[in-house]
């Protein structure tokens, strides 16, 4: 036995991972299912460190020095079950088995249970930045237990991001919450897409800018407190011609937003845990809502009357237009980060994990793909202990939000007059609205449900619960 880490699975993923480890003086024991895959990674890359090949799980296995680190990297699903109980049967307790795909936190802590159970450590790690990040240091999340943490830290700091210096990991908690975590960044990255999405929009439809144009604002707006990978990468993206037609190549490529499914999992998971992530639950539903191909046909077909999204506004106003919606863009950004945290939050009560939020905030300033300079004043507001609640109480982002406010108001108002969909611009404000609203409407509901469904209600004047008599003569109320 040599080597001091494992990778399993050397797909795009695995293979970036098992040479970002090599790179960074590990000896490292790789093994894929079909043997093409490690012959090619030998063949191409094996001078660039220490590699141990193995073609068999056994032989795999012997390769690594006690306590072995095996990081699994397969097809999500069944075939990492099946990986997880094939590695288990070879491994002894006292091992670490990394599950490094993209898991499903209850399926996580199922696996967790059923691994400890064997005595031996399993660790869900969520891997952030794709392959060029988990080549050139990705952001990693890993769950586990604080035993198996101490062996994995050194490891998995050598290969992690770094951002001011540090490495952009840390343990998050026990059993799912590094997956867990991870499925947050996702959807959060969902709701900064389509803000940045809806932005593009405002600019390309309303003000009529072209592609080019558009691509330049981007990249002065790297330059603000926007500075983010998605913010830059946008420019480019938006830069980039078609070499065959020569037009903006967004313009040639299909309207039809794809997913994988963790965006889903944090609105799902957020329904069930209770706690409102209108930015991320928009963000997946107007990707859906892309790819309803015959839905969208058949609107087209019928042609509904509308405005066509042209603002007209004059050379000046168009200045200035520009301007509200980089300030929108950065608070409906602060109110999709506030939900996300509070969605980590509500869940480390619920499945009992201790996260530190400043540390999730910096382990995010690199290698992933949220990664942005705001991270660092995010951080600051949960070390502070004034985001506890809300990230949008912390002086910081009050202000932040208090500042755009105006400007957020006109491009959610002009939007809606004018015919252009902002569905995460929108219900962020909204949010933001009702967290700040000193009465809701919710009494009025309240009262619809008493009536319909004797699901009682509770005064503001004095305690207990009430059901009133609404359909019935003298309307009596009685305490329930
Ligand atoms: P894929 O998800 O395409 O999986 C391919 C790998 O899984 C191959 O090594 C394949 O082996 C192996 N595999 C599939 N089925 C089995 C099985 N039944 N038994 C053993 N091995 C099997 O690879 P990626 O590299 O794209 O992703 C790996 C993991 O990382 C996934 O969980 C993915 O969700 C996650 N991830 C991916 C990111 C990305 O940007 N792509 C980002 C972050 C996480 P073989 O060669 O024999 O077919």
């Amino acid at each position: 036995a040599q080597a001091n880490v494992g990778v399993v699975g050397l797909a795009a993923m695995g293979a970036s991972l098992a040479r970002n480890l090599a790179h960074h003086g590990n000896t490292v024991a790789i093994y894929n299912r079909t043997p093409k895959r490690t012959d090619t990674l030998m063949e191409q890359h094996g001078d660039e460190g220490a590699f141990v090949p193995s073609y068999t799980l056994q032989d795999f296995v012997d390769s690594l020095i006690p306590p072995r680190t095996a990081i699994i990297m397969v097809k999500a699903g069944e075939p990492t079950d099946e990986m997880i109980n094939a590695l288990a049967d070879l491994m002894q307790p006292g091992d670490i088995i990394v599950d490094a795909g993209n898991a499903y936190f209850p399926d996580t802590m199922r696996r967790e249970k059923e691994i400890r159970a064997r005595g031996l450590h399993f660790v869900g790690c969520g891997v952030s930045g794709g392959e060029e990040g988990a080549l050139k240091g990705p952001s990693m999340m890993p769950g586990g237990t604080e035993e198996s943490w101490q062996t994995l830290k050194p490891i998995l700091e050598s290969i992690a991001a770094k951002a001011e210096g540090e490495p952009c990991v840390t343990h998050i908690g026990a059993n799912g919450a590094g997956h867990f975590v991870k499925m947050v960044h996702n959807g959060i990255e969902y709701s900064d897409m389509q803000l940045i999405a809806e932005s593009y929009d405002l600019m390309r439809r309303g003000l009529g800018m072209s592609a080019n144009e558009i691509g330049d604002v981007f990249e002065q707006w790297n330059k603000s407190e926007l500075e983010s990978y998605l913010i830059e990468i946008t420019a480019d993206v938006l830069h980039e011609q078609d070499k065959t037609t020569g037009k903006p190549l967004v313009d040639i490529i299909l309207d039809h937003a794809g997913m994988k499914g963790t965006g889903t999992w944090t609105v799902q998971t957020a329904l069930s845990l209770g706690v409102p992530v209108t930015g991320i639950a928009e963000a997946v539903f107007a990707r859906g809502l892309s790819s309803q191909t015959a839905l969208r046909q058949g609107a087209q077909a019928i042609d509904f009357a509308g405005p066509d999204g042209s603002l007209q506004l004059s050379e000046q106003e168009r200045e200035s237009f520009i301007e509200d919606i980089r300030h929108a863009l950065y608070a409906s950004k602060i109110v999709a980060y506030a939900q996300g945290f509070n969605e980590i939050t509500t869940a480390a009560q619920e499945y009992d994990w201790k996260i530190d939020l400043a540390a999730v905030a910096r382990i995010w300033r690199g290698g992933c793909i949220i990664r942005a300079k705001f991270l660092n004043r995010i951080a600051e507001a949960f070390e502070s202990g004034q985001a506890e609640t809300s990230l949008l109480f912390a002086p910081y982002f009050k202000e932040a939000i208090e500042q755009a406010q105006a400007s957020w108001r006109r491009v959610v108002a002009r939007a809606a007059q004018y015919g252009i969909p902002t569905p995460v611009f929108a219900s962020s404000l909204s949010y933001f609205d009702g967290l700040r609203a000193d009465r809701l409407p919710a009494a009025l509901i309240q009262g619809q449900r008493d009536y319909f469904g004797a699901h009682t209600y509770q005064r503001v004047d004095k305690e207990g619960t009430f059901h009133t008599l609404w359909a019935e003569e003298g309307r009596p109320e009685i305490n329930a």
